[in-house]
């Protein structure tokens, strides 16, 4: 069976551990490939490498950093169609799909690919007399990211193309689950022109992010994954001093005003219900229709379209959705399913029954919907990651408002509306990190910022965009004085400009 193991200091190295876990085709259940879970010896070994590369990275002026991501962002583009069925093969995504997800990190650097004038600081002439005053962006040293198996590329590249092109060496320690592609995007960095050492990828479980979380010479931890796991992380790599960003679990809303176009809104959420099978922490796993015509029609509009939406491996060019990742994933979902009909909700279209011939052994679910679902109920309350939309139909815009404001998540949100003041009303009050105004998946582009508000994010500064080279770095500030016949004489008070 083959084994995926490390990328450390340039080399493929199988790694000392002797703890594997498998890998499968989600699409039929299929053992693909077992992969080598990383203890303390192999994070070790990483960080020595990155320590060694990082100087003269760091040395190399921002013009020629930026070429690498220059080249880097050509030969992703060459290479998107292998990347994107290796990605699908292990994540289950259809190739369309995984192709945004290359695509999305592709876009960021392109956005690092502008880092000489991204890491320019700031100067004021004339700060005191003689005094000028300037301060830079200077790398951290060495940084780390431990990324989710839903974006196997996406993710890893907002985490590494910053911290890479702003200066640092890298180890990324991707999900055990997908872990082929974050491998793959290694080597390409160095066809670009990156020197060995500069990004290592650890394979590994919680041993490995333990292991980065203790180490001395890690500056700076990004994370991205499950709420708990986030909450871990930041109290960990903040313990230890380190600088640290930990964005978690989403349930985000999408409220459907009485004057939406039905037939928009019910597209919408189709492909940000059940795009990806749900997996993707921007997915809207709750509607809210504004008032009870609006629900009927809402639910009247979605069934047929549930119901006539293509399941399949991603093998399949007709494939609109694919299977879950895993089949414990697949066992969380069905659970949350009988959870939700023993809660009182409405269980509209069933996805539990959901078979194809030939993948009968995949980790399929059908498109699931639930009506009259209410605030108590687990399915509402809890993040799910699979193909099940819930409908929570409100009386009143206010009471639309409320749902996503008292909600524990603050991911994304979506407004439906023709209505501008409604739109502008609620852009302005609603407590989360993302708000889309008849756009149902509001990712931000690269050169904005990505990131929840309260359970969804630990720390304070945000994925890509300008936040990202201020995560990535810190700021020095000189005051210097060049005094050229001005004598001041010894001065015992706090120094002022006044
Ligand atoms: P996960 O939390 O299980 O795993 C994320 C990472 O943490 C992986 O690298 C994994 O190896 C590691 N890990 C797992 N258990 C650990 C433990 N006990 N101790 C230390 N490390 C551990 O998440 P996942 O299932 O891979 O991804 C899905 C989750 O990620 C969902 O909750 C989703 O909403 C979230 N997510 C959030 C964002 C965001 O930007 N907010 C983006 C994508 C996914």
């Amino acid at each position: 069976m083959r084994t995926i193991g490390h990328f450390i200091a340039g080399n493929h190295v199988p790694g000392s551990a002797a703890a594997f876990t498998e890998v499968f085709n989600p699409a039929t259940g299929e053992i693909t490939a077992r992969v080598a879970l990383a203890g303390g010896a192999e994070i070790d070994a990483a960080v020595a490498s990155a320590v060694a590369a990082q100087p003269i990275w760091a040395a190399t002026n921002p013009q020629r950093r930026a070429r690498v991501f220059f080249n880097y962002v050509a030969l992703l583009n060459r290479e998107m169609h292998a990347l994107a069925e290796l990605l699908s093969f292990e994540h289950g995504k259809t190739i369309e799909d995984a192709r945004g997800d290359i695509l999305r990190g592709l876009e960021v650097a392109e956005f690092v690919a502008g880092v000489p004038h991204l890491l320019k600081g700031e100067f004021t002439e004339g700060a005191g007399p003689g005094i000028d005053m300037y301060s830079m962006r200077q790398p951290l040293g060495v940084g780390a990211g431990i990324t989710p198996f839903n974006f196997p590329a996406m993710i890893p590249l907002w985490m590494f193309a910053p911290a890479i092109a702003a200066g640092n060496a890298f180890i990324l320690k991707p999900s055990e689950r997908a872990p082929s592609v974050p491998l793959r995007l290694a080597e390409l960095l160095l066809e670009a022109g990156l020197p060995p050492g500069v990004l290592n990828v650890v394979n590994g479980g919680k041993a490995a992010v333990d292991a980065v979380l203790a180490h001395p010479d890690i500056a700076a931890v990004s994370f991205v994954g499950s709420t708990p796991i986030a909450r871990y992380v930041y109290a960990q790599a903040a313990a230890g001093g380190k600088r640290v960003q930990a964005f978690g679990g989403a349930k985000n809303h999408m409220i459907v005003m009485p004057d939406a176009d039905m037939d928009k809104a019910a597209d919408a959420l189709m492909g940000a219900g059940y795009g990806s099978a749900g997996e993707r922490c921007m997915a809207v796993s709750v509607a809210v229709p504004v008032g009870r015509d609006t629900g009927d029609r809402l639910v009247a509009a979605l069934k047929p379209r549930i119901e006539a939406l293509r399941v399949g491996p991603a093998s399949d060019p007709a494939s609109e959705m694919g299977p879950l990742v895993t089949r414990e994933a697949q066992q969380r979902v069905l659970r949350y399913i009988e959870s939700g009909i023993a809660q009182g909700a409405e269980l509209a279209v069933d996805g539990r029954g959901f078979r194809l011939q030939g993948y009968e052994h995949g980790f399929f679910v059908g498109p699931t919907l639930f009506d009259h679902v209410t605030e108590e109920m687990d399915i509402y309350r809890e993040e799910i990651f699979g193909p099940v939309l819930s409908v929570v139909r409100a009386d009143n815009y206010e009471q639309a408002l409320g749902l996503p404001m008292r909600h524990a998540y603050g991911n994304g949100v979506a407004i439906f509306t023709r209505d501008g003041d409604t739109a502008r009303d609620f852009a302005s009050r609603i407590n989360i990190g993302m708000v889309g105004i008849n756009v149902p998946v509001p990712v931000p582009l690269a050169y904005h910022s990505f990131g929840g508000w309260k359970a969804s994010s630990f720390g304070d500064l945000n994925q890509h965009g300008t936040d990202s080279i201020r995560f990535w770095t810190r700021t020095k500030t000189v005051t210097a004085r060049w005094p050229s016949g001005i004598r001041n004489g010894a001065q015992y008070q706090m120094p002022t400009m006044a």
